[in-house]
């Protein structure tokens, strides 16, 4: 190990440094537009149920409109063949058969304004729930534009970082990027760290005085006996 290697490791942890911190970030963000997506697919699932709904309440309306004008037709009928009636209890049995259908026709008829109501309330809902539809969506579509714009930045960012690290590891020692790589892992991708006043800046734990001196001296790329961080001494 030679004094060049800390310096290209100092070098190797800042972009590292960058890289975790990038990445990080682009995984919030792509939460966000996940979160985004999912309050905009929710507000769309409810337009849907108040439309269904509304064509539920459309369609009982319909249906009763259509009973009404068949017993509509029945009385009709019923008061034309009154007037060819011969016997009394033909006509009386008629009589009944139309004061029937008058009670059945009152009855729908008052069920249909209960329904024409019903009908009124889901066309409300429907158009509230549309209008709340299109401004959520025209928000989240800034929303994620936003987002997106900086998300380039961030991956471009990213990609100059990366490249760089991979420059830099170049003149070292496959092993010691190996060492780099997974002390890295194993510390949310801090590998190299100074050590100031006895205490390594990586994990704030002591080293022990001898190993403070061969840090200082650096001669040989030494791990904190704790965290296992490569330190390195710089004066301050
Ligand atoms: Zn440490």
């Amino acid at each position: 190990m030679s004094k060049p290697d800390i310096a290209t490791l100092v070098k190797l942890q800042e972009a590292e440094t960058e890289i975790v911190r990038l990445q990080e970030v682009l995984a919030r963000v792509e939460k966000e537009k996940i979160k985004l997506a999912s309050r905009l697919k929710q507000f769309e699932n409810a337009l849907k149920e108040n439309k269904e709904e509304l064509e539920r309440a459309q369609k009982a309306c319909k249906d009763a409109e259509r009973e009404i004008t068949i017993v509509d037709e029945r009385i009709i009928k019923s008061n034309e063949t009154l007037r060819n009636v011969k016997t009394n209890k033909e006509y009386q049995v008629l009589l009944r058969e139309v004061d029937d259908n008058k009670k059945r026709k009152d009855a729908l008829e008052t069920e249909l304004l209960g329904m024409m109501e019903e009908r009124d309330r889901c066309q409300g809902i429907v158009e509230e729930s549309e209008k709340e539809y299109a401004q959520l969506s025209e928000q989240v579509k800034s929303e994620q534009a936003e987002v997106e714009k900086k998300t380039i930045e961030d991956r471009e960012l990213l990609d100059d970082y990366l490249a760089r690290q991979e420059e830099i590891g170049q003149s070292l020692d496959p092993k010691l990027m190996d060492r780099f790589r997974r002390i890295s892992k194993m510390n949310q991708g801090s590998a190299v760290t100074r050590v100031n006043d006895q205490v390594c800046l990586g994990c704030f734990m002591n080293v022990p005085p001898q190993m403070y001196i061969e840090v200082q001296r650096g001669n040989a790329l030494i791990s904190c006996p704790q965290c296992s961080r490569i330190l390195y001494f710089e004066k301050s």
